[in-house]
């Protein structure tokens, strides 16, 4: 746990900020057991994520990625929104000017903010998903995108998922590497980092571009910033205050009212 007068810096510069980005990365599911890409069960039959998340991979073999997505999946809907999923939902909720930008794919913090619309008779303030959703698809031919949280049997290339509308191959509705984001989503989270006084970054190994990047933007716009992982990131060296620890432990204890 890191000393305390840092714990208290990083809880005062979040209660004075009037906006606050939140930037999370896999680091903040790691204790809702959803494995980081480059930490322990990282890796899933001896494959790097780097080499299955591509569209190159899946042009090759969908059935090998889709096995991949499935377990995935599969795994993901069994954990849960942590605490610190939760105390930024509260925070999201209870005031303006508080965004929650994820490159997380694990639908977590969507969860959390749901949760606590309903706990607070309120609409749910939905995070910006950088990086898309496990459990959406978009197909190949058509492009049609939904919602899609059934098991899929990637057994067999015959199996695999299709489109509701054309009948074409679906894929999963994430980011891959080398591919774009969504320039909206990704105009609104720099937007919003260029205007916070605060970006608070959890869990990220800040080497993912451009999402990395909301935290300079910050930064450079004379705004601080707020590291908390339990190792050093390229991140650290711009940041006002790093905390060392785990996201459950440090993320409640540095939001205002948690
Ligand atoms: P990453 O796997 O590269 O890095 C994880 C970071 O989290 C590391 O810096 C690590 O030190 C830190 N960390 C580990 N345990 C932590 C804890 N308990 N509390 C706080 N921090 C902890 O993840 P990334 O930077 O998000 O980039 C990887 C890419 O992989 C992203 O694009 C993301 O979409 C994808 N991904 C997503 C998930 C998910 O949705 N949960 C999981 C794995 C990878
Ligand atoms: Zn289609």
């Amino acid at each position: 746990m890191p000393h305390t007068s840092s714990v208290q810096i990083a809880r005062a510069l979040l209660a004075d900020a009037s906006r606050i980005l939140v930037l999370t990365g896999a680091g903040i599911s790691a204790e809702s057991g959803v494995p980081t890409f480059r930490g322990p069960g990282g890796l899933w039959k001896s494959h790097r994520p780097e080499t299955l998340a591509t569209p190159e991979a899946f042009g090759r073999d969908p059935r090998l990625v889709w096995e991949w997505y499935a377990w995935r999946r599969a795994l993901v809907s069994r954990c849960r929104p942590n605490a610190a999923h939760h105390a930024l939902a509260a925070l999201a909720h209870a005031r303006d000017g508080v965004r929650i930008v994820t490159q997380n794919v694990d639908g977590l913090h969507g969860e959390a903010a749901r949760e606590r619309a309903v706990r607070d008779g309120t609409a749910s303030v939905e995070p910006i998903e950088l990086h898309g959703s496990l459990f959406r698809v978009r197909c190949t031919q058509c492009a049609h995108e939904y919602a899609h949280r059934a098991p899929v049997d990637a057994s067999s290339p015959e199996c695999l998922p299709t489109c509701a509308r054309c009948g074409a191959l679906l894929r999963p509705a994430v980011v891959w590497f080398g591919e774009a984001l969504d320039p909206t989503l990704l105009d609104a989270a720099w937007r919003h980092a260029r205007a916070s006084a605060v970006c608070l970054v959890v869990g990220t190994s800040g080497v993912v571009q451009p999402a990395a990047s909301l935290a300079e933007v910050t930064r450079a716009a004379g705004g601080a910033v707020i590291e908390i992982n339990p190792d050093e990131t390229p991140l650290t060296p711009i940041a006002t205050v790093s905390l060392r620890g785990t996201a459950v432990e440090l993320v409640p204890a540095v939001c205002p009212g948690g």
